[in-house]
């Protein structure tokens, strides 16, 4: 098969299937399907990468040059960047082919993608039951993409579960490399120390196959690491003997239902039938992620958002009287509510008066937790325990309390301010809903967690 008869295939499907999930914001058919056609003429000519011809898309975060970049805002609705982020670059240059940009909560402040400028994203395992659920955030469009088999593979992004959680929910495969692994360079910014890019698909093999063509050091990103990018197919089908599994016993608590604690657990089993150790380990700061996080992010995302002003880019106001109102209404018009409230918290918490009480504090916070996963992986390999705390929950259901919705990460958000890799693999249903094990690994073990997420599937 050719990669304009495989593109076509694809985009057929997407037309015909999204309307019942609006996983996607923006459908790039002519240009999928010049670029297919350059991938044929480049596989002729014997140039293929592992890419060349394969269609995917990119969580609309990821700016790609002269196709409209939203991060699910109103803010962003016509901006169409001038540049590639070196993620899109990297994509590009292997031959894969951008179907399109997926749908994803506003500057990726969420866990449901209901709070996307572009409507709500919905759960494909909750439609084939006739019922309405969220499909998880913030990457819900690239999740329910690749779950309802629009594309084989997406980008997604991650600053406290939103790879994994949405990866969890729909019954994929999602990674978050260690922070610094993926370049940041394009990724529009929402909390800089804890963003990091990463991808979701079907299956550990696919994600490494994404891995290898978007890890690398790149002079353009301050804080990306000059690291050698191993072949992360290389070691998938190493054998797991006397590899040695923690399992946090904080991560195991009251919060998680008994039918979702089975599943975990049910999972662990294979494990040890494929020789591995296990044992109970703690992270006795763990508690504490939500939050020093809710202080953190916002604080960050404050500073991060303060450049959307009404001039430089993106939604300006009408007829501004002056510079102020620019300012003003060109905010309040352009940003959804739950962007507003972080910018509030972020604001006041890097205030002067309060900025030892809340921002210091919670960084003092961040460190206890980030010494609690080193001093675990002087024991064990990997850690794993449930991605969430239940399966995916109906659309709307809690969408009028942020604190209901913030605990939806309460097992993915420490990960990320200790800035190390994990994953969420398929790992049974409860209630005819997928359920997700998260595994977890020391900084750049991401060949490890992808070699033991393979083995299970
Ligand atoms: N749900 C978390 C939040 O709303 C994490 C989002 C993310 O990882 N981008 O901030």
């Amino acid at each position: 098969i050719s990669s304009v008869e495989l593109t076509q295939q694809f985009l057929d499907r997407l037309k015909q299937e999204d309307s019942k999930y609006n996983s996607f914001i923006t459908v790039t058919e002519e240009q999928a399907l010049a670029d297919a056609q350059a991938a044929d003429a480049q596989r002729a000519a014997g140039n293929a990468t592992p890419w060349t011809g394969i269609p995917f898309a990119h969580k609309d975060i990821f700016c790609t040059n002269g196709v409209r970049t939203t991060c699910g805002s109103k803010m962003l609705e016509n901006f169409v960047p001038p540049y590639d982020a070196t993620v899109t670059d990297n994509f590009r240059k292997a031959g894969a082919v951008c179907l399109g940009k997926t749908n994803m909560d506003e500057f990726a402040m969420g866990s449901s993608n209901e709070s996307s400028h572009f409507g709500a994203v919905t759960n494909p395992w909750g439609l084939s039951k006739g019922e309405k659920r969220v499909p998880g955030g913030s990457s819900g469009g690239s999740a329910a993409a690749v779950a309802a088999r629009l594309v084989p593979a997406a980008t997604a992004t991650d600053t406290g579960g939103s790879i994994r959680q949405p990866a969890a929910l729909c019954g994929v495969t999602g990674l978050k490399p260690t922070y610094g692994r993926v370049s940041r360079y394009g990724m529009i910014a929402f909390a800089s120390s804890l963003d990091q890019g990463g991808a979701i698909a079907r299956t550990a093999e696919d994600n490494a196959l994404m891995l290898n063509v978007m890890a690398g050091f790149d002079p353009k990103d301050s804080t990306s690491l000059d690291r050698a990018v191993p072949d992360y197919t290389a070691t998938l089908n190493e054998p797991l003997k006397g590899l040695r599994i923690g399992l946090p016993k904080e991560y195991f608590s009251d919060q998680l239902s008994p039918a979702m604690e089975e599943q975990i657990r049910a999972a662990v089993r294979e494990y040890e039938k494929l020789g591995a150790t296990v044992k109970e380990v703690s992270l006795p700061n763990a508690k504490l992620a939500i939050a020093a996080y809710y202080v953190i992010a916002p604080a960050e995302a404050s500073a991060n958002l303060s450049r959307f002003d009404g001039v430089r880019y993106g939604y300006r106001c009408e007829d501004p009287k002056d510079l102020m109102d620019l300012y003003t209404r060109t905010r309040a018009e352009g940003f959804g509510t739950e962007v507003k409230r972080r910018i509030l918290v972020g604001t006041y918490a890097l205030s002067a008066g309060y900025f030892d009480a809340y921002y210091l504090k919670a960084q003092k916070v961040r460190r206890l937790i980030q010494q609690d996963f080193i001093n675990t992986f002087k024991e064990v390999d990997v850690l794993m325990s449930p991605t969430t705390p239940s399966p995916a929950f109906a659309l709307g259901e809690k969408t009028n309390d942020p604190v209901t919705m913030y605990l939806e990460d309460i097992f993915t958000i420490a990960i990320n301010l200790a800035g190390v890799p994990a994953m969420s693999v398929p790992a049974g249903f409860v209630d005819g809903l997928p359920v997700g094990l998260q595994i977890i690994g020391d900084y750049f073990s991401e060949a490890r967690l992808l070699n033991a997420a393979h083995q299970f599937q």
